[in-house]
């Protein structure tokens, strides 16, 4: 975004990316279905970005999800909004979208440089690492979009943190990513790969809504990723965080009691669990982690409510799908220019912010992208310089 928005000034881009081909994390958040933006009102969008509102809130008016929206569709991918109220291209997909926009750079003269990593500055110029040795690059302005930390395998190393002084980085923490717990490991096992469907989960206030997934060693999903900054945040400060699943959101306490109440006391459990709530073999493994033998049908109907699961650690980094740390802010001007390196730019989710899925990421770094490619244009303008 910020390379098409600079080249569309007339200024000559080179964009320099260390693999083999570009935007493979872009490639990767669309085969899920590529979730651009969200249609939520502006207001609740900007919060989604917690402490960073302030800092993001003006690149994130200048371009807002109606303006992901527009740009999608000058690229021939119109979009629609699920029922969720995030919003994906109809073709769900990135590639179209990416080819779309590489052939657009091309035309704008943008040079792709693949299979070249930026290791740093020689003084001012700029070092790069090649198949052909190492070699300078002299830019007028430079823009780093070099991305997070997670899913290092797509080229998001987190590498260019050792080109920059280190007090100007926050480090890197996984966000949006699942948790180990305390259930008992042969749950994990006989359950890996087993939805919990339409259940909502509860932390510190916050309620989230969605499927989760137990996983040989964790438990992953939506609604988990969504509160996954403040259970971090907790388990950092405290050792543990428990939340509360509630297995039938759609029924109320009153309901929960009175189902339980009809059904035949002299049944098993399970099968009295099975049909008044229609729990399957999965949500009825996890009840009897929290119910002691002979536990009264009031503690059950209001367990059913609020399962306590208690989580130890988040997914290693490199599992996570994005991450909170990098370029501080305090290292940067309004306007996303490095404060320590004058003509040098950053952008996306290098930048010390983060926010759940939802489409709130790429937004952000596509606003951010932007906003830098303005500043920079600004930059060129006043110090008179042209691309090299
Ligand atoms: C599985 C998954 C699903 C996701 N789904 C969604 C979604 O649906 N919606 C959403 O909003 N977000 C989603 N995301 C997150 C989103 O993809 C990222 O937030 C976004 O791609 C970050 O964009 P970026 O341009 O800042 O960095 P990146 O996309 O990470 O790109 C950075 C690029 O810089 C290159 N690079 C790094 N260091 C160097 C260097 N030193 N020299 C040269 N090149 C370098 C990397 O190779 C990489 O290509 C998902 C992420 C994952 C992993």
């Amino acid at each position: 975004m910020a390379a098409e928005t600079v080249a569309k000034a007339g200024h000559r881009i080179v964009i320099v990316e260390q693999m083999p081909s570009p935007a493979r994390k872009f490639l990767m958040a669309g085969r899920s279905g590529l979730n651009l933006t969200h249609s939520e009102p502006q207001e609740h969008l900007l919060d989604r970005y917690g402490l960073a509102r302030p800092w993001l809130h003006d690149a994130l008016t200048s371009f807002s999800a109606q303006d992901t929206i527009a740009w999608a569709n000058s690229l021939g991918q119109p979009c629609f909004t699920g029922t969720s109220g995030r919003i994906f291209p109809k073709s769900m997909k990135a590639s179209p979208l990416l080819r779309a926009w590489l052939a657009r750079l091309e035309t704008l003269g943008v040079t792709l440089r693949t299979r070249t990593k930026w290791i740093g500055w020689n003084t001012t110029t700029l070092t790069l690492e090649t198949p052909n040795g190492p070699e300078t690059l002299v830019a007028s302005a430079v823009i780093l979009a070099t991305g997070g930390a997670s899913w290092p395998r797509l080229g998001t190393d987190g590498h260019w943190t050792h080109a920059l002084p280190p007090e100007t980085i926050a480090p890197f923490r996984p966000a949006n990513c699942g948790f180990t717990t305390t259930l008992p490991p042969e749950l994990h096992t006989e359950y890996a790969g087993h939805p919990l469907k339409r259940i909502a989960l509860t932390f510190s206030g916050q309620t989230t809504r969605g499927d989760l997934m137990l996983t040989p060693d964790r438990l992953e999903g939506n609604p988990l990723y969504l509160l996954s900054a403040p259970l971090r945040n907790t388990i950092e400060h405290t050792g543990t965080a428990t939340l509360h699943l509630d297995l039938r959101p759609d029924l109320t306490p009153e309901a929960a009691q009175e189902r339980l109440a009809a059904t035949r006391p002299r049944e098993s459990l399970a099968n009295r669990l099975r049909k008044a709530y229609r729990l399957d073999p999965l949500h009825r493994a996890l009840l009897r982690t929290a119910l002691p033998k002979n536990t009264p049908d009031t503690t059950i109907a209001t367990t059913i409510k609020a399962l306590p699961i208690t989580l130890t650690a988040p997914a290693p980094i490199d599992r996570a799908i994005s991450t909170a740390g990098g370029l501080r802010q305090s290292a940067l001007t309004p306007d996303f220019m490095l404060i320590g390196r004058p003509g040098t730019f950053a952008a996306g989710e290098m930048l010390d912010w983060e926010a759940p899925t939802g489409g709130y990421l790429l937004q952000a770094c596509l606003a951010t992208g932007k906003a830098a490619g303005q500043a920079a244009i600004q930059w060129l303008a006043q110090t008179n310089r042209e691309t090299s």
